[in-house]
C-alpha cells in the first residue's frame, strides 16, 4: 500500500505503531471521517500492521505482509452491510467466525459503513466487544460517530480521520493524473476530502458544471445582463450545485486578491439561503446577479 494514500494521517498512523510496538494497542477502533475520507485505506493500513510478524510493521517481508498484500491473510476479516442496513445476522456470522481460532494468533476484524447497523445488530456488538477474544482487533469505520450507540462508542478508541485542506487535496489528485487545474476546483469542492474529489474530477456532470460558472463568470465580467446569466443558471434541480461551482470560483479570486471576490461570495452565500428556504428560482437567480453585476461595476 503506498504511503501517499495516507496523507493527512501521518501523526495518527505514527501513534498507532508506536502503540503497537509497546504492545498497547487496544481492541477495538472507531475509525471516523466522511465518505471519501480514506477510512478504508487507514484500516488496511493499521490491519496490516497489526497483522505483521516483522519487527518494524508493517514491514512488507513477512509472511503475515504477504499474506495480507495478496488479499490472503486468513486472520484479516471483513464484514459490511449487505444492502441497505448491517443487520443482527452479520454480526452473528463475525461471532460464528471469531469462534475458531485464529491461523497465526492475531486477527483483524475491519466493519464497514458501521452507521449502518442496526441497534440490534449495536447490541449483539457489543457483547463481543465487552468479551473480545484474545488477540483481536476490530476497525469500525463510521461517518458519523454520534449514530452509533454510546455503549459501542465508549468501547471503541475514537480515531478521527484527518482532513487535508483544499491544496493538500488537490496535490494528491494531480499524483493521479487529474489535470492541475481540475485537482483545484475538485478539491475546493470536495472540501479537501480526497475520495469525493476524485470522483468530482472523473464526473463528467461535475466538469460541464465548471464549464458552465466559468462562463457565466466571463459573462458577468464582461457586462452580460443580469437576467441574461440568470437563465444560465438552469432549472431548480441544477441551482445548488451551480451555486457551489460559482463560490468555488469566487473563493479562487479571492484567494488571489480580488476584492469584489468577497462581495460575490456575501451574493452567492444569500442566494443559497434563499434557495434553501424555498424562495423562487428565477427570483433567486436575478436577484443574485443583480446584485454581483452591481458589485462588479463599483469595483472593476
Ligand atoms: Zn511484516
Amino acid at each position: 500500500m503506498l504511503k501517499s494514500q495516507l496523507e493527512g494521517q501521518s501523526a495518527l498512523v505514527e501513534a498507532f505503531l508506536d502503540r503497537l510496538s509497546l504492545g498497547r494497542i487496544v481492541h477495538a477502533y472507531m475509525i471516523v471521517g466522511p465518505e471519501g475520507s480514506g477510512k478504508r485505506t487507514l484500516a488496511a493500513y493499521l490491519s496490516k500492521a497489526v497483522l505483521c510478524e516483522g519487527k518494524h510493521p508493517p514491514c512488507g517481508q513477512c509472511r503475515g505482509c504477504r499474506l495480507t498484500l495478496s488479499d490472503n491473510h486468513p486472520d484479516a476479516l471483513t464484514y459490511g452491510p449487505e444492502g441497505r442496513s448491517l443487520g443482527v445476522a452479520t454480526v452473528r456470522k463475525i461471532i460464528e467466525d471469531l469462534s475458531v481460532r485464529a491461523y497465526y494468533g492475531r486477527r483483524t476484524v475491519v466493519i464497514e459503513d458501521g452507521e449502518k447497523m442496526t441497534t440490534q445488530a449495536q447490541n449483539a456488538l457489543l457483547k463481543i466487544l465487552e468479551e473480545p477474544p484474545e488477540g483481536t482487533v476490530f476497525f469500525l469505520l463510521v461517518r458519523d460517530a454520534n449514530r452509533m450507540l454510546p455503549t459501542i462508542r465508549s468501547r471503541c478508541q475514537l480515531l478521527r480521520m484527518g482532513l487535508l485542506t483544499p491544496g493538500q487535496a488537490a496535490t494528491v489528485l494531480e499524483g493521479k493524473g487529474i489535470s492541475r487545474e481540475m485537482a483545484a476546483e475538485a478539491a475546493e469542492f470536495a472540501g479537501g476530502v480526497v475520495g469525493q474529489a476524485l470522483r468530482m474530477a472523473k464526473d463528467k456532470g461535475f466538469i460541464e458544471r465548471m464549464e458552465k460558472a466559468k462562463r457565466i463568470m466571463a459573462g458577468l465580467q464582461g457586462g452580460m445582463d443580469p437576467f441574461g446569466l440568470a437563465e444560465l443558471m438552469g432549472e431548480k434541480k441544477d441551482m445548488g450545485p451551480m451555486l457551489d461551482a460559482l463560490m468555488v470560483l469566487s473563493h479562487r479570486d479571492m484567494a488571489e486578491g480580488s476584492s469584489r471576490a468577497r462581495d460575490w461570495l456575501a451574493a452567492l452565500l444569500k442566494a443559497r439561503r434563499g434557495l434553501d428556504q424555498n424562495l423562487g428560482t428565477q427570483m433567486v437567480a436575478e436577484t443574485l446577479f443583480l446584485e454581483m453585476s452591481e458589485d462588479t461595476k463599483w469595483q472593476s
